[in-house]
């Protein structure tokens, strides 16, 4: 087995910090099965040269190396192709997306970068595994650059229909791009067919057997590949101390009453403000409710630097204020609004102590925390997960209520059934649920990609230029 290369925007941490997420985890399992390297961007500003001075860190048999950006290439690169073009795009929408040639030019020219920093490092035997949207063309600029390895590519946010991401300039160019890895993995069957159809489509290319897309000389494995969790470790955390005192001052404090979580980045593809909007339904659809049951949102700020992602943070300020001051009673406060992080364990007993996991993205690649809420249940009492259909979680979890996060009415019916299910409809519900999450791992799912990236052999000589 050769030795296994990641790329990805962030690299690390190697050890459970208690914020890594389940990717991390599942990363450096696959890395040290392997011995390997992770090579990524440091998230620095250098302005020394393009790119700094090469950061190593060993840890066992793993080197991560880590490179600087300059200003300029972050803001075109990162703050600009990346999260105000693709990330819109790959979102389905199209209204908040910028195009811009400078953001385009320095997407392509840090690729460039990176892959002509990456080459040196490698060697005849590694395997390499791109991941996101950051690095869509790398494999295409590394195959330019004579590198015959095999290279795989997962995308962790959605791929949307051809006819969304048709509005993108140079759509066919830059998945054409694509074409030079030989694994490209999506997280659901839906993304992974909305890439063949584009192949086919608007590439011209063909579908072969078993997933398989052929364009000229290119045969390119085409597959989902859900990510999970480490669905185990999970379902300890409610039981550790740090989880259980938490737990015990939330009992506490919501004295016998329900709670409904929500807990995502703030986010425009997380549909927070239409959630506020469908648990104020809910209270007075079903005003039973009211003085009862309380939706706790915990939400750390992500990219603030970005205007869409301030602004949504002000419209929920503004949606917590009115709500409360609507339906306040002298002990009890419908929405509380928390925009900090909380380390794993201590969010794994907010799972627990809420009676219903609320997770309503209007689109989002997997969500891992509406597969982080079911594993943190107990068993013999589970709550009850609301999960919205676009998020790709949903193709994996049947058992969730599915609700539509557009229309508020349908959240709160979904809200509502949650909250008046009983426990043996509640149990039957979860087991199966986290039966799979414990077989489909996040173990299970890099072990899944690299075995066939491993098995995937690049025919020699065969490579394609960037479009
Ligand atoms: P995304 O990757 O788009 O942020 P996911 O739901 O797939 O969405 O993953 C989010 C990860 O971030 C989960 O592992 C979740 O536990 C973690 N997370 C989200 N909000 C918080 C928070 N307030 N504190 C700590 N971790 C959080």
């Amino acid at each position: 087995m050769g030795r296994l290369v990641v790329v990805s925007n962030r690299v690390g941490p190697m050890k459970d910090t208690g914020k890594a997420g389940g990717l991390a985890v599942a990363l450096v399992d696959a890395l040290t099965s392997s011995g390997g390297l992770w090579f990524g961007w440091s998230g620095k500003i250098s302005e020394e040269g393009t790119f700094g001075p090469f950061q190593q860190q060993k840890t066992k048999s793993v080197q991560l190396v880590q490179i600087d950006m300059n200003q300029a290439d972050h803001d075109s690169f990162y703050a600009g192709y990346a999260n105000r073009t693709l990330w819109p795009v790959l979102h389905y929408r199209l209204d908040l997306a910028v195009f811009d040639r400078a953001f385009e030019n320095g997407y392509r020219h840090v690729n460039e970068r990176f892959a002509s920093r990456l080459h040196p490092l490698l060697q005849q035997d590694d395997f390499v595994w791109v991941h996101d949207y950051h690095f869509m063309p790398l494999a295409a600029t590394l195959r330019q650059m004579e590198v015959k390895v095999p290279i795989g590519f997962f995308l962790h946010i959605p791929f949307p229909a051809p006819e969304v991401l048709a509005a993108l300039p140079n759509a066919g160019a830059l998945i054409r791009t694509m074409l030079a890895y030989d694994v490209i993995g999506f997280q659901t069957s839906r993304d992974a067919a909305n890439f063949r159809r584009f192949v086919v489509d608007e590439l011209g290319g063909t579908k072969g057997a078993g997933g398989v897309v052929k364009l000229q000389d290119r045969q390119v494995l085409v597959k989902a590949y859900p990510i999970g969790i480490d669905a185990e470790a999970f379902a300890q955390f409610p039981a550790t101390p740090d989880a259980q005192r938490n737990s015990a001052r939330l009992a506490k404090q919501l004295a016998g009453r329900r709670q409904i979580v929500g807990v995502d980045r703030i986010d425009y593809t997380k549909g927070l403000p239409e959630r506020f909007r469908a648990f104020a339904r809910l209270l007075e659809d079903y005003p039973e409710n009211q003085g009862q049951v309380s939706l706790m949102q915990v939400a750390p700020p992500s990219r603030a630097e970005l205007d869409a992602y301030i602004d949504i943070r002000r419209e929920l300020e503004g949606l917590t204020g009115h709500v409360n001051s609507r339906f306040s009673q002298l002990d009890w406060t419908p929405i509380r609004f928390l925009a900090r992080a909380f380390p794993r364990r201590v969010l794994a007993g907010i799972y627990r102590s809420s009676h219903v996991g609320l997770v309503t993205p209007l689109r989002d690649g997997m969500n891992l925390v509406a597969k982080e809420y079911v594993a943190a249940q107990a068993p013999e009492d589970p709550g009850v997960l609301v999960l919205s259909r676009f998020a790709g979680a949903a193709e994996g979890m049947p058992e969730a209520i599915s609700v539509n996060p557009y229309s508020d009415e349908d959240v709160a019916r979904g809200l509502q059934r949650a909250l008046t299910m009983p426990l043996d409809e509640r149990r039957a519900r979860w087991q199966p649920m986290f039966d799979r999450l414990c077989r489909e791992d996040a173990k299970n799912w890099s072990s899944s990609f690299v075995a066939d990236l491993m098995a995937s052999r690049r025919e020699v000589g065969a490579s394609l230029t960037a479009a």
